[in-house]
């Protein structure tokens, strides 16, 4: 089993890279958020427990995502490798996901941190749009579904925008980054596993994140 997070605020561009790269690296996409807006979705008890949390923009219970990882990981393939999005979010988190690791003789190999400017992410975000059916990310700046209001990925007519990618609730999702989110920097700097990118053009982004990954 092998580990790597995206770490780094709302619309930094965690989702879009890991969908990017995931199939050259051969990393299977782990988005806490994803999972957990699919379990809204679908009614399961998990996403009754996170829907009030998210619709607020604050984070879900450290008990109710740790629950979420670890059946993920031990149901599993052990030589998966994965590329988690959105996860971490506390140090909490991250020393549970470093214990999960332990028996497979694992740690987290690389923790990227997406860095990008306070304007630049709102742009992104209240521009969003996503298909609620696959999860495919659209944004109205430069990124719009071929026929409008259809996925071009899954061919639903199920684009719409999130309800916490609103400008208001996005503020409190930055300062719930910065509160409690922001402090893993440290955690994986002192780890010897931060690699700190400006995340502000995606190409140059992906291409410092193969470097690393790539075998040389
Ligand atoms: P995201 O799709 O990563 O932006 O996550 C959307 C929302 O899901 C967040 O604002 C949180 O409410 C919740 N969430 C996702 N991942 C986590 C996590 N690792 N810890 C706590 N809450 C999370």
């Amino acid at each position: 089993m092998e580990a790597i997070i995206l770490l780094g605020p709302p619309g930094s561009g965690k989702g879009t890279v890991a969908e990017d790269l995931k199939d050259a690296l051969h990393f299977e996409h782990i988005s806490t958020g994803d999972m957990l807006r699919n379990a809204i979705r679908l009614e399961k008890p998990v996403g009754l427990e996170a829907k009030s949390y998210m619709e607020k923009g604050e984070l879900v219970p450290d008990e109710v995502i740790v629950k979420l990882v670890e059946d993920l990981l031990q149901s599993g393939d052990p030589s998966t490798r994965y590329m988690f999005d959105g996860f971490p979010r506390t140090v909490r988190q991250a020393e549970m996901l470093d214990q999960a690791l332990l028996p497979f003789g694992s740690n987290v190999r690389y923790a990227f941190l997406l860095e990008v400017d306070r304007a630049i992410l709102v742009r992104r975000i209240c521009g969003r749009r996503v298909c609620r059916n696959c999860g495919a990310v659209y944004n109205v700046h430069n990124r719009m579904p071929k026929v409008e209001g259809v996925c071009d990925q899954c061919g639903e007519k199920a684009i719409y925008q999130r309800p916490d990618d609103s400008e208001e609730t996005l503020n409190n999702r930055l300062e719930v980054y910065n509160a409690q989110t922001a402090s893993l920097i440290d955690y994986y700097q002192e780890k010897g596993t931060l690699v700190r990118i400006d995340a502000e053009d995606r190409e140059a982004t992906e291409q410092t994140i193969l470097d690393h990954l790539s075998p040389a």
